[in-house]
């Protein structure tokens, strides 16, 4: 029987646990901890993740607070927003919702908020700190990487020894993730759009995990058919009629498989979920 991972048990496993650890810093230290998301435009998608992120902070008893500027902001107006929420010391956390509009699409975003602030994981000092697998545990992971990782602890499957095959190589998803998988000590293979023989590789791997934003494009014959593979869909695709799918044809391919992540409902809130973690982490390091 395939086993379908949905987000919502492993969140409410661990909803308890960061409710606790925002009443703490509020007791001991009387903070709440607080994140600002800035959003340029009116991107509907981004709308609909901004409001998400809000929600779920404040069911934990977190302050997040959308700030909105305008679709035609001036490059240096952006600029002094992002530099106004790194100084300002009640402020924890700091995201910058992309994509960012035409104009300022040029601007490389990874190194604008403060590493200790930076609640998506994008700055060089936190990649750094993947790269060398550092044990500190000091550095903030990039949110769907990190999503993946509490969604597997929480149905019981783990990546040390597997062949891994991982579909798309951004900087958001995929490339963080195979440095995750690796110093957890799982075989990671990275694949693009120039690879070659990608049926052969899913074919062969003991976990799939796609994101290359392809709506239905992982077939059932990318997969074997004995119930023995895990496929994880990072995937947010909308289809022409509006509704929302991942890269794999889910009811062609879910019976052939051991487990499957559902799109919607799957990696989605649990990257959600790993802002709401991160904030914690990143205040209490400053702490
Ligand atoms: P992206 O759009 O920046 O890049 C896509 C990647 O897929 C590239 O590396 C490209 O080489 C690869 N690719 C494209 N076509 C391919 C093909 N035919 N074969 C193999 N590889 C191919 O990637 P992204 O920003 O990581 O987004 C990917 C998908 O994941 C999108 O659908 C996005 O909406 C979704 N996403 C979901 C979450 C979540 O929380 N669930 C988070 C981030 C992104």
């Amino acid at each position: 029987m395939t086993e379908i991972l949905y987000a919502k048990p492993a969140i409410d496993a661990e909803l308890e646990a960061l409710k606790s650890r925002t009443a703490k810093i509020k007791q001991e230290h009387g903070v709440i901890p607080t994140l600002r998301v800035i959003l340029v435009g009116n991107d509907p998608g981004s709308i609909i993740y901004t409001n998400s992120k809000k929600k779920f902070c404040e069911k934990i008893g977190a302050d997040c607070e959308i700030i909105k500027l305008d679709e035609s902001v001036e490059e240096k107006v952006f600029l002094s927003e992002v530099d106004k929420l790194n100084k300002d010391m009640n402020v924890h956390a700091v995201l910058i919702q992309l994509p960012l509009p035409k104009h300022l699409s040029h601007i490389d975003t990874t190194n604008l908020v403060l590493p200790s602030k930076d609640v998506d994981g994008f700055h060089s000092e936190n990649i750094s700190r993947l790269y060398r697998n550092d044990k500190s545990e000091t550095g903030l992971v990039p949110c769907t990487p990190k999503g993946i990782l509490t969604l597997a602890k929480h149905y019981n499957f783990n990546f040390a020894s597997k062949n891994v095959v991982i579909i798309g190589r951004s900087l958001i998803v995929g490339k963080p993730l195979s440095l995750l998988l690796t110093n957890l000590d799982a075989t990671v293979t990275l694949a693009h759009s120039k690879t070659h023989n990608l049926k052969d590789l899913c074919l062969r791997a003991d976990i799939i995990i796609s994101a290359c934003g392809k709506p239905k494009f992982l077939t059932s014959d990318y997969f074997r058919t004995d119930q023995s593979q895990i496929v994880i869909d990072v995937g947010i695709n909308r289809l022409p009629n509006g509704t929302v799918c991942g890269d794999c044809d889910f009811d062609s391919i879910k019976d052939q498989l051991s487990a499957i992540t559902p799109v919607p409902k799957g990696v989605g809130p649990m990257t959600i979920f790993s802002v709401a973690q991160n904030l914690l982490h990143a205040l209490e390091n400053s702490l």
